[in-house]
């Protein structure tokens, strides 16, 4: 059976550029800590993705540091001692925006007494008048806020929360994993102090990430994994060579196809929207009325559980994700969906299309095919079972 991959959001399928990096950086014997011809080698593939890195985000090279993904980055990044120099006030609290994803939620290393919870608009974005509120109130603040979020593809104005935080003197950490890749950004533009990026995310390998410390010294806070002085210290253990080769290659290839991609996959998704609500005229869109990622769909449809509809899709060959993956099995509705108000029963009910560097017209086509014969014999059987 023909197999359809529209859960890009969770991972990507890597990418042929990244893959053959791999591959080659596997040949790389050396350490790159080692001083030896091999170990110069292996380090010269590690400081040429430095350098992409920083320039996907618009930072100079040393302020990379590479983790096993998204989420290590995000739990060393998120602790009190968060780029704080010793002359500087500490950082008191941590305001942590709702839709925010599990690594940051419960990822930091924060008393929880010193956590609050920004509250998101209707629309998914963070309700910008009680991030004022909180950060007149006393007490350094450090802010995690997503670019854009996993579930529903809300991008957050984070410049704007930036201008908020920053005037009160506090910090602004954003986990730009899936902004990245997906839209042209930089970390002064969006007013990030620092970054979290992820590889599997944008086609590159599972394992692979990076804290990009655009405007503040992370150096200064206390190191996740310690051991040797890999990372400038930063960040001990040898360093997956491999890994990095292939998040290099696909930020090149990103960067190199984003200018047709992003029109393309949002006419993609829109072409999807068009056939849910074709099959399904009640389907809700999630974040409809904010600015959103090109390739993500959020929907759900009234009286129709989540669950029972990707088993359903899965079965025709497509396959989708019901809220974030890292929840899926869960029964709980999204906490991002719950956070701008969407009724339990209809967030029971949200099922997250993604698209990507390998989606086609004709993955479009198969998902309207399933979705609509997977909706037609919900129906049917619903209707028999009421009469
Ligand atoms: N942040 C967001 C918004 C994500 O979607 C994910 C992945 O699920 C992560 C962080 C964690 O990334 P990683 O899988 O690299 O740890």
């Amino acid at each position: 059976m023909t197999r359809t991959y529209l859960d890009y959001n969770a991972t990507a399928p890597i990418r042929r550029e990244a893959r053959a990096a791999v591959i080659a950086a596997m040949e790389a014997t050396g350490n790159p800590s080692s001083v030896h011809a091999e170990g110069r080698a292996a380090r010269r593939i590690v400081e040429d993705v430095r350098g992409g890195v920083a320039s996907l985000c618009g930072v100079a090279a040393r302020c990379v540091t590479f983790a096993s993904g998204a989420t290590e980055a995000v739990n060393a990044a998120l602790n009190p001692r968060f780029g704080v120099g010793p002359k500087e006030s500490p950082i008191e609290r941590l305001i942590v925006a709702a839709g925010e994803h599990p690594c940051a939620l419960h990822g930091h290393r924060f008393p929880l007494s010193t956590v609050e919870m920004a509250p998101l608009c209707p629309d998914g974005r963070i309700d910008l008048d009680w991030l004022a509120d909180a950060c007149g109130r006393p007490g350094r603040a450090l802010l995690a806020l997503q670019g854009a979020n996993n579930e529903t593809g809300v991008v957050q104005p984070v410049s704007e929360a930036a201008a908020i935080v920053h005037a009160a003197g506090g910090l602004l950490f954003c986990d730009a994993v899936q902004l990245a890749g997906r839209v042209s950004f930089n970390a002064a533009a969006l007013g990030a102090d620092a970054l979290a990026l992820s590889a599997h995310k944008i086609g590159g390998p599972k394992g692979a990430g990076a804290l990009v410390a655009a405007n503040v010294d992370l150096s200064l806070g206390e190191p996740l994994i310690r051991g040797g002085g890999q990372e400038r210290g930063a960040r001990a253990g040898t360093e997956s060579v491999a890994s990095i080769a292939g998040f290099g290659a696909a930020i090149r290839a990103c960067v190199a196809d984003m200018a047709e991609e992003a029109p393309r996959l949002l006419a993609l998704r829109e072409h999807l929207a068009d056939h849910v609500r074709g099959a399904a005229p009640d389907a809700v869109i999630f974040g409809e009325s904010a600015p959103r990622l090109p390739n993500t769909l959020c929907f759900a449809v009234p009286g129709i559980e989540a669950a029972t509809l990707m088993i359903a899709l899965d079965l025709a060959g497509v396959a989708v994700s019901s809220g974030s993956a890292c929840s899926s099995g869960k029964v709980t509705p999204s906490h991002v969906l719950a956070a701008m108000g969407v009724a339990p029963d209809l967030a029971r009910g949200a099922i997250r299309v993604s698209v990507g560097w390998a989606s086609t017209d004709r993955d479009a086509e198969h998902f309207a095919e399933a979705f609509s014969g997977a909706i037609r014999r919900m129906r049917a059987g619903r209707a028999a079972g009421a009469v």
